[in-house]
């Protein structure tokens, strides 16, 4: 994969965008001031004993954006980019993302900056489990809710969740296991909360598509990242008879005209350290060509900064689906838009992955068991209500959809400010 990623510009790419869409909507000043900052940026330095016997000393962070709408949720990545400018950044875009769609809760985001793929289970089970102790009391299931994220999975967050309850009075233990959410269904997790968020990806497509009249069928569409929501959002695209003719991962780009199959290429991954290199069934391909190829869709479900002021003008998709948080610059996306190119903001976007954490939160709060399918017309009912809001807000302030989309979850945090006041 191209990997551009400028960490310390992924801050300023969401200030960008906050920015932008504060003025256009005319957003209360001292509420401007209080979103610009973040509540709380912890930041945890944290030894762990190496199989070796070695001791190694990991950064570690969390940063909490805003809590007005309810408690922090986002994910933990375990990845070498990860720093306070990432967190940042990421944390401000939950609290978007929450707002936009509706959920009780406030931004937050965290990691460790690590390459996991250097470690083994175990080594990787006892730094996730410093990790969880070294951020103490500033999580729990109604302060600050962590879930899956870049490289982290159901089995970290079981770690997390044991480790977080073991820590606690053994009368309190049901309930601190559900500190984080996108745990594995024998220990809580939500069935269906694996492909919610390229479940999501796809509604967001499908609302695009009807909003344009266009038919997906026999549609091409590349894809950027091969995890969860890479493999997901190409499993769903393909029930919709659409076509996933390349995939680019940090391995290297693969290409083939008449259509990759996704459970064929999931195999390989699972067998190949999470890598596509070696996919027998496409050709390689430069990492540079890319995003320039003929095809519909673009979906980046990787890293942050992928489509930016350097190739925006090579795109030749009608649409760029955001799976991951932040693909594409502010400076990428003024040329796109100049260019006609339809936009699904992240934040609605991947806003699947959050929804289904909202009814695992749900599920476990009522002690109850969601079916798969509830759980999946569930995620389709939030963002096809959250695409339309988008989409009108959008319209009302004759705006682009990331601006409108900004605007509809500002609204409702302005809202709540305005309502509750500034304490004392
Ligand atoms: N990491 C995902 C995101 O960026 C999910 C967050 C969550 O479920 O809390 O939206």
């Amino acid at each position: 994969m191209a990997d551009k990623t400028k960490k310390s510009s992924m801050y300023d790419n969401v200030m960008k965008q906050f920015n932008y869409a504060a003025d256009v909507m005319g957003l209360d000043k001292g509420i401007r001031k209080i979103l610009a900052s973040t509540n709380s940026e912890i930041s945890v330095h944290f030894p762990v004993k190496m199989d070796d016997g070695r001791i190694e000393v990991f950064n570690g962070y969390r940063v909490q954006h805003n809590n007005s709408l309810g408690p922090y949720k986002g994910g933990l990545r375990f990845h070498p980019t990860v720093d306070i400018d990432v967190a940042r950044a990421l944390a401000i875009w939950m609290t978007w993302k929450s707002s936009l769609v509706g959920l009780p809760y406030g931004g937050g985001k965290g990691g460790v900056t690590i390459d996991p793929s250097l470690y083994s289970m175990n080594e990787l089970e006892r730094i996730t489990r410093r990790f969880t102790y070294s951020l103490g009391e500033n999580i729990g299931p109604d302060v600050d809710i962590p879930a899956p994220d870049v490289n982290t999975n159901p089995q970290i967050m079981a770690w997390i969740a044991d480790t977080f309850a073991s820590t606690k009075s053994p009368s309190t233990r049901m309930l601190n296991l559900h500190v984080v959410t996108g745990k594995p269904v024998g220990s809580g997790g939500l069935k269906g909360r694996d492909r919610a968020t390229g479940y999501g990806v796809v509604a967001s497509i499908k609302s695009w598509a009807k909003l344009k009249g266009i038919d997906l069928s026999g549609k091409k569409f590349i894809v950027q990242g091969f995890g969860n929501v890479g493999f997901w959002t190409s499993h769903f695209m393909l029930e919709l008879g659409a076509k996933l003719i390349a995939v680019q991962d940090a391995s290297g780009t693969i290409f083939n005209e008449n259509g990759i199959d996704t459970e064929t290429l999931h195999n390989h991954v699972g067998n190949n350290k999470g890598n596509i290199a070696g996919f027998s069934d496409a050709e390689k391909i430069d990492n540079g060509k890319f995003f320039s190829l003929d095809c519909d869709i673009i979906i980046p479900a990787a890293l942050g900064n992928q489509i930016t002021g350097a190739n925006a003008n090579d795109i030749k998709a009608s649409l760029i689906a955001e799976g991951a948080n932040g693909p594409i610059d502010y400076d990428g996306e003024r040329i796109l838009l100049d260019r006609g190119i339809d936009i699904i903001p992240d934040i609605l976007c991947n806003a699947g992955g959050v929804t289904g954490s909202y009814y695992e939160w749900l599920q476990n709060k009522r002690s109850e068991d969601y079916n798969i399918a509830t759980v999946l017309k569930m995620i389709d009912e939030k963002l096809s209500e959250a695409f339309e809001r988008t989409v009108n807000t959008a319209n009302k302030y004759n705006t682009d959809w990331r601006t409108g989309a900004y605007i509809a979850a500002l609204e409702r945090i302005e809202q709540t400010y305005m309502e509750r006041g500034v304490f004392p």
